[in-house]
């Protein structure tokens, strides 16, 4: 990408309403734009990130067996009433709408009915099971408050998946894997040890759900830890009954503020009950489906991660979600600056040069809020010094090397 031809701007100011810092640093550095609170678009930049966290979890979620789809967003009133959560006082952030003909319409804030739903259509003896879909969704949630920037929006992507299995055992066994998964996602974004499995409510169909919950300041719950023995409570089930199921007292446990970035969920056989989704046994009985529904706050991973890494100058981002790779700037070097790009390119690294004719101090401040991992600067003094200076973003060290050492060096990447 040749900056000249990047349309955003970055701002020296965030809009006053903005107070959250993930959301003020995303919209300074031209990731995303600010529609009204809770609704952001996503800007070329921030588009990149969100594509680079979709595709660790899709990998992820491939390696379980899972197929990717996409619903419609728009559903359907008699599948919710089925299972009784229509009402505005069972789910309280639906948006709703209705057709020129009447009939009524809600905008998906998740796709548990659909879905199930759906699955009749494919699912109907016990050969056809398990089965696990996902998608990444653009979620509509008319959330009381919208405070947090992108950890908490009224529109935001998310992944979610779900499984149908023909018993308890095979829920399990996949239930498991897909804690694992999680984890590995977690990690790959760097974030895996401050990432903590989290017991949850379970709702209506289990004793607990579980969480993942990523330590975060400007998260919005709060859970307890013990991180010797990898147990981890939410405060909302934090009771004398939990503490003796886990086997932990109350003491042994740290108070930490983090954000929710994953959830899975049990249903038993309860939710396909209700949808109406049961197949055939081996013994031509006909039975309901285990479900169960495993969702990723991808957008909200991105805030997260802007809100636990930036510094003073800007946005950190790791290599797999920066938007790209290396940030090649030319101060007056663009002959030398496009051997680099053009041989980067070639090579499929992901590049941004600031080929603008910009004051070297802009640049440099436009590159620091931006926040891309590796700088190689160009210059008159760097060949002089014997070739180009790289730095990294992260820990702001650099060092002078020869062009062709420059480019086999951000290709091992
Ligand atoms: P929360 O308690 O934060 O409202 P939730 O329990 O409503 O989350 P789910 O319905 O399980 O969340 O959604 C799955 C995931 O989607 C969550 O774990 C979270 O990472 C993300 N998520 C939920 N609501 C939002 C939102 N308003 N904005 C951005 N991400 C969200
Ligand atoms: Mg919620």
């Amino acid at each position: 990408m040749r900056q000249s031809q990047l349309f955003t701007k970055t701002q020296k100011f965030a809009p006053k309403d903005e107070q959250a810092k993930n959301a003020q640093l995303l919209i300074r550095a031209g990731y995303i734009h600010k529609e009204m609170a809770g609704a952001y678009s996503l800007l070329p930049l921030g588009q990149r990130s969100v594509e680079k966290i979709k595709q660790i979890v899709r990998e992820e979620m491939n390696a379980l067996g899972a197929n990717e789809l996409i619903m419609t967003g728009l559903q359907r009133r008699d599948l919710w009433d089925r299972t009784g959560r229509w009402d505005d006082d069972a789910v309280d952030v639906w948006f709703k709408s209705s057709l020129k003909n009447g009939r009524e319409v809600g905008f998906g804030w998740s796709h548990e009915e659909p879905i199930g739903d759906m699955m009749q259509s494919h699912i109907n003896s016990f050969r056809d099971l398990p089965v696990y879909v996902y998608q990444f969704q653009t979620k509509l949630r008319n959330e009381l408050r919208a405070k947090s920037g992108i950890m908490r929006g009224r529109e935001f992507v998310m992944k979610d998946m779900y499984s149908f299995s023909a018993n308890a055992a095979q829920h399990d066994a996949f239930y498991n894997a897909c804690i694992d998964a999680y984890k590995r996602v977690f990690d790959r974004l760097g974030i895996g040890e401050d990432t903590f499995v989290t017991f949850a409510d379970g709702g209506a169909f289990t004793a607990f759900s579980h969480e993942f919950q990523t330590v975060c300041e400007a998260g919005e719950d709060v859970i307890y830890i013990n991180r010797e023995r990898g147990i981890a409570i939410n405060e909302e089930v934090l009771t004398e009954e939990t503490l003796t199921e886990l086997n932990v007292t109350r003491d042994e446990l740290e108070e930490v503020r983090t954000a929710e970035t994953g959830n899975i969920f049990n249903f038993g056989t309860e939710k396909a009950e209700s949808i109406g989704l049961s197949f055939t046994d081996e013994n031509g009985k006909s039975i309901p489906v285990h479900m169960g529904s495993y969702g990723i706050g991808i957008t909200r991973l991105l805030g997260v991660l802007v809100e636990k890494l930036a510094d003073e100058e800007g946005i950190v981002l790791p290599e797999n979600v920066a938007p790209y790779k290396v940030h090649l700037i030319d101060i007056e070097a663009a002959d030398q600056a496009e051997d680099i790009y053009l041989a980067l390119l070639e090579k499929g690294m992901d590049v941004m040069w600031d080929d603008r004719d910009l004051r070297p101090g802009a640049k440099f401040a436009d590159s620091d809020l931006i926040g891309i991992p590796w700088r190689i600067v160009v210059s008159k003094r760097s060949l002089e010094a014997g070739g180009v200076e790289i730095t990294s973003r992260r820990t702001k060290e650099s060092e002078i090397v020869s062009k062709d050492d420059a480019i086999s060096k951000m290709l091992a990447l």
